[in-house]
C-alpha cells in the first residue's frame, strides 16, 4: 500500500503543499480588504532551543493573496502560524495597526520516529496602510 509509505518528512512536505496551495486559491487582496493599499507583517522568532530562525517582514500590496498562514521556519516542523486573526484585528482597530504573540504548536522531527512540541514563539506586528482617501475621492470624481 501507498499509505504506508509516507514519511514523516513526506508528511511536513504535504501540509507544506497545502498551504501553498490555499495560497493560489486564496482572493487578492484587494478584493477581500479594497480599502487597504498593503500591508505589513513583521514576524520575530525566540527559540526554546539554540537557533534561533531569522525575522522575517512580508509586505502584501493589494494584488498580493489575502492569505495570512505562514509556515513554522523550521524546515522539520510541522506547524504554521495563523495571522487572519491579527490582520483582521488590525484593519479593525483605529490605529490599523496591532501586536501579538503567537506560539509553534507544531511537532519537529528530534530522531528517527520521534517528534518533540516546537513552541517556538512568535512576536508579530501587523500593520495596515489604507488608500489615501483624497485619492480615492478623486478617482471618483474622474469617472
Ligand atoms: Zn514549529
Amino acid at each position: 500500500m501507498k499509505l504506508a509509505l509516507i514519511t514523516p518528512a513526506a508528511k511536513r512536505q504535504e501540509r507544506r503543499e497545502r498551504l501553498r496551495n490555499s495560497r493560489a486559491t486564496a482572493l487578492a487582496l484587494r478584493e477581500v480588504f479594497p480599502a487597504v493599499q498593503y500591508l505589513r507583517l513583521d514576524l520575530m522568532f525566540r527559540s526554546p532551543g539554540p537557533s534561533t530562525p531569522a525575522m522575517q517582514s512580508h509586505t502584501l500590496h493589494a494584488a498580493a493573496r489575502a492569505f495570512f498562514e505562514f509556515p513554522c521556519p523550521y524546515a522539520d516542523c510541522d506547524g504554521q502560524f495563523d495571522l487572519s486573526a491579527a490582520v483582521k484585528a488590525a484593519i479593525a482597530g483605529p490605529t490599523h495597526q496591532t501586536t501579538g504573540e503567537l506560539e509553534c504548536s507544531g511537532r519537529r522531527a528530534v530522531g528517527v520516529g520521534e517528534s518533540d512540541l516546537c513552541k517556538l514563539h512568535l512576536s508579530y506586528t501587523v500593520a495596515a496602510t489604507f488608500k489615501d482617501a483624497a485619492v480615492a475621492l478623486s478617482v471618483k470624481h474622474a469617472t
